[in-house]
């Protein structure tokens, strides 16, 4: 039984006031906020747990190595990886992407070398794979995505002929919304053997993921966008190339033995984990993937695509209005702009009515040179929202547009 009501009592940044208006939190796409299991971990790990792990013979050092560990083998399960030791811990999704560039990218870059991606990255899943083939005088090449926000499969067939060392797409889009048919795609590819990173930064927390069903090779998140704290993120990796990649920094942990001739490496996940992690964020992000699965991803799906269906339909009816990313496939965000008025001024007058959006270019400028525009105002929505937030926000928005056209 899905019980909004409860849900939202978890989550105490909810219910606080902004410019003495009730907070109506519509930047998830952003980051999510915390409930209180996650607050409430973090504080027992400092006040009972606290200790460096991997490397103590002492009862907390162990207690605290048990618990990370656990923390793995647990993301491992929520994604279905095969083994444990196939997830990395970063401090995130950028982390983690250019984990992936840099060790496993280096690895197959040769001269003249291409890497494909799509129109609607993330800067995070585009700019190290530019700057990589920039490196090897290699070629980026784009697939392209039509006015609607819909990947192109039949450009990406002929993208994929030529050949790219990897593939690195977003699951879902920060800045448009479009659920990608990453599956396909994923297989279109290794019909060539083409190997595929999936940017998951914005799919885990509305969507169930499975990555042995995709046949990724990559996939990465940050828990912040996932009801989990900052600081905490994971690269999952199939084993056989995490065995063959070079480490991606070095240190502390990482290494096996060490003298001033020779260092000899650690084994799988520890090879990638240089340095004392952010452990009390990795037993956040676990106690959050135990909120979503505990909440139900079927029973987050209804109702994000209900608030997504009512807000839209609800939006449509203001003069003006234009919408960004109309994919049929569409997570629960809503890009848009109203006749001229800038995305910024209209944000700025939302926040004094208590209402968090986003405005600018969600890190996503290539997006928005390709719609020719600076920007859009984003709403985006969580489990914890309600269509009564959504009405707040439609009157708002309607007062807003009034004042500013
Ligand atoms: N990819 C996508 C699609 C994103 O939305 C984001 C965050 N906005 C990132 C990657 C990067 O995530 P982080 O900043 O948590 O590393």
């Amino acid at each position: 039984m899905f019980d909004l009501e409860a849900i939202r009592e978890q989550f105490p940044a909810l219910h606080q006031k902004v410019y003495n208006k009730p907070l109506v939190y519509f930047d998830n796409a952003a980051t999510t906020h915390k409930p209180l299991a996650i607050i409430e971990r973090i504080s027992h790990y400092y006040r009972c747990e606290n200790s460096n792990i991997h490397r103590g013979v002492h009862y907390l050092s162990q207690q605290a190595t048990e618990a990370f560990e656990e923390a793995r083998r647990f993301a491992a399960s929520m994604i279905n990886a095969v083994k444990a030791h196939e997830i990395i811990f970063t401090k995130g999704a950028t982390e983690a992407i250019n984990l992936a560039a840099h060790s496993f990218g280096r690895m197959r870059m040769k001269p003249g070398s291409s890497i494909l991606v799509t129109a609607m990255e993330h800067h995070s899943n585009l700019v190290p794979w530019q700057q990589l083939c920039l490196e090897y005088n290699g070629k980026l090449l784009v697939t392209p995505m039509d006015e609607l926000g819909q990947i192109d499969l039949q450009a990406y067939t002929q993208l994929l002929d030529q050949q790219p060392v990897i593939v690195a797409i977003t699951h879902t889009s920060n800045a448009l919304g479009t659920i990608n048919p990453v599956k396909t795609m994923i297989r279109m590819a290794h019909d060539r053997n083409i190997p595929v990173l999936v940017d998951g930064a914005q799919a885990i927390a509305h969507t169930e993921i499975d990555v042995q069903d995709l046949d990724c090779d990559f996939f990465a998140f940050s828990a912040h966008k996932a009801y989990g704290p900052m600081g905490a993120g994971l690269l999952y990796g199939k084993e056989k190339w995490l065995e063959a990649m070079p480490p991606y920094q070095f240190g502390g942990e990482m290494v096996d033995s060490v003298s001033f001739d020779k260092t000899t490496f650690n084994v799988l996940p520890f090879k990638f984990e240089a340095g004392t992690p952010n452990v009390e964020a990795v037993l956040g992000m676990e106690t959050a993937l135990r909120f979503i699965r505990n909440t139900g991803y079927e029973a987050i799906a209804t109702h994000e695509k209900e608030l997504l269906d009512y807000a839209t339909a609800q939006l449509s009816q203001i003069p003006g209005i234009r919408f960004f990313g109309q994919a049929p496939e569409k997570a629960s965000v809503i890009s848009f702009l109203i006749g001229d008025v800038h995305p910024f001024d209209l944000g700025t007058l939302l926040d004094k009515m208590g209402i968090a959006v986003r405005t600018g270019h969600h890190c996503a400028q290539t997006v928005m040179d390709f719609f020719n525009i600076p920007g859009t105002v984003r709403a985006s929505f969580a489990v914890y929202n309600t269509t009564h937030e959504i009405d707040t926000f439609v009157a708002a928005v309607k007062k807003a547009a009034l004042m500013l056209s």
